[in-house]
């Protein structure tokens, strides 16, 4: 409406405006080969057609299918190498359920079976958070200090996310991105906005399956090339940084994935509260009880419920819907929590990354005002080749946060398996 009427406008002023306007959307329009390029369209369609990021072309071949689970890619000597260096880190524990209805999470067949002992730490059975196996850090469910919110969101990057993120930019907001590594893939510029605006990046898999129902090699796949200690994979390799964090795919973690994890250098962190904002629209929930959600936490911190400690919540940059969830409530949190930080900051990890050269603040630093000590994005993938990562679908997988039984759990992969047979084909394009 505004461009409209700057266009009937007879002033000469007006004219001048309105042509630096359209060239300037149209030159950043057009602009899709770099990160600051990428990020100034405003547009969410536009946000969301594919584009080609001639960095990528080096990795043609070099990883797994987008959305289908992860396997070491043969003749990858490195991976190979890596893998048989941490066997004796895996526990003899088998892979739950029968792929491929437990890819999903249907463990409908197996949970009869399972002893109610949980000699696991499986999450999805009883919650567990505590591994039983020696060796083994504690998940991290929660944050150290009183009265703040540990902030992150789950299964970006999205391709539309451009408003949330200038939205945290405008309030000086850092969050832990769990990054999905297919969605890295498809939407490689949106991943490296997450560096240069200074938030911390964590692990959420390769193709957002069930973790406890892979294999080992599967398990390890899904690590390794959304992440790697030694080579490039896709947020290495795209982004520049090595994630040293987690968080498994509709929480279904047990200590064989936590094992193998931990091998990797990958904490696992899962959360205290759930928005459940990612089921907005299926089955008869609505936005207002997702409203109700929010709202929900907002009281508990009114009641003193996260006096003595504070609370991770989980949330998702899943969609327009549950990013702007986040920023309808994001200053009634604000006002209402003491703090609001990333996780790496509520537990001082200073270092969020394997290379030394990017640091978080530490929680006081961050409370008085350092947000950012140093980042911004450094890509490392200009030595690469040049194939179309591009899609025009928003590759976001279904994300499944129920904190509950193995029951609920079967329910909610049902819209995971419709997510993944909805990607097949985009990964076919994209790897033939
Ligand atoms: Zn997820």
């Amino acid at each position: 409406m505004r461009l409209s009427s700057l266009f009937t406008s007879k002033t000469p002023v007006s004219s001048a405006i309105l042509a630096i306007a359209v060239f300037t959307l149209s030159a950043t329009a057009q602009d899709r080969t770099t990160e600051q390029g990428e990020a100034q369209i405003t547009d969410p369609n536009q946000e969301c057609i594919g584009y080609s990021y001639a960095p990528m072309a080096a990795l043609a071949g070099k990883f797994p299918a987008v959305w289908q689970p992860a396997t070491i890619v043969s003749n990858d000597t490195d991976a190979q190498a890596k893998y048989q260096s941490i066997q004796s880190q895996i526990p003899n524990i088998q892979p739950k359920g029968t792929q491929p209805a437990s890819l999903g999470g249907d463990f409908s067949g197996f949970t009869p079976t399972y002893p109610s002992s949980d000699p696991d730490c499986w999450w999805t059975y009883d919650q567990c958070t505590t591994p039983k196996l020696a060796g083994l850090p504690p998940d991290l469910t929660a944050v150290p200090e009183p009265d703040t919110l540990g902030y992150g969101f789950d299964d970006g990057p999205n391709c539309s996310h451009n408003a949330f993120y200038d939205y945290l930019v405008e309030k000086n907001q850092k969050a832990t991105m769990f990054y999905i590594g297919s969605n890295v893939m498809n939407w490689p510029l949106e991943a490296q906005r997450a560096l240069a605006d200074g938030h911390e990046i964590c692990v959420h898999t390769w193709s957002h399956r069930y973790m406890t129902s892979l294999t080992n090699d599967e398990v390890f796949a899904e690590f390794y090339y959304s992440m790697s200690t030694h080579v490039m994979k896709a947020i290495k390799m795209i982004v520049g940084v090595t994630p040293t964090c987690w968080r498994p795919p509709n929480g279904d973690v047990d200590d064989r994935v936590r094992a193998i994890a931990h091998a990797l250098g990958l904490r696992t962190i899962i959360w205290t509260y759930d928005s459940n904002d990612w089921r907005e629209g299926t089955a008869d929930i609505t936005a207002a009880d997702i409203d109700a959600n929010y709202e929900t936490l907002i009281t508990r911190q009114q009641n003193g419920t996260f006096a003595t400690e504070g609370v991770i919540m989980l949330t998702h940059e899943l969609n327009n819907f549950t990013m702007s969830e986040a920023m309808k409530f994001y200053d009634q949190l604000k006002a209402t929590f003491k703090y609001i930080v990333p996780m790496g900051v509520a537990a001082n990890q200073t270092q969020p990354y394997v290379e030394t050269g990017y640091s978080l603040p530490s929680f006081d630093q961050y409370i008085n005002n350092t947000t950012t000590v140093s980042g911004g994005a450094s890509p490392t993938a200009g030595s690469a080749g040049a194939t179309g990562s591009g899609t025009t679908s928003s590759g976001s997988a279904t994300g499944s946060s129920s904190k509950g039984a193995a029951q609920k759990a079967s329910f909610d992969g049902l819209g995971m398996l419709a997510a993944g047979a909805t990607f097949v084909g985009v990964a076919l394009k994209l790897l033939a």
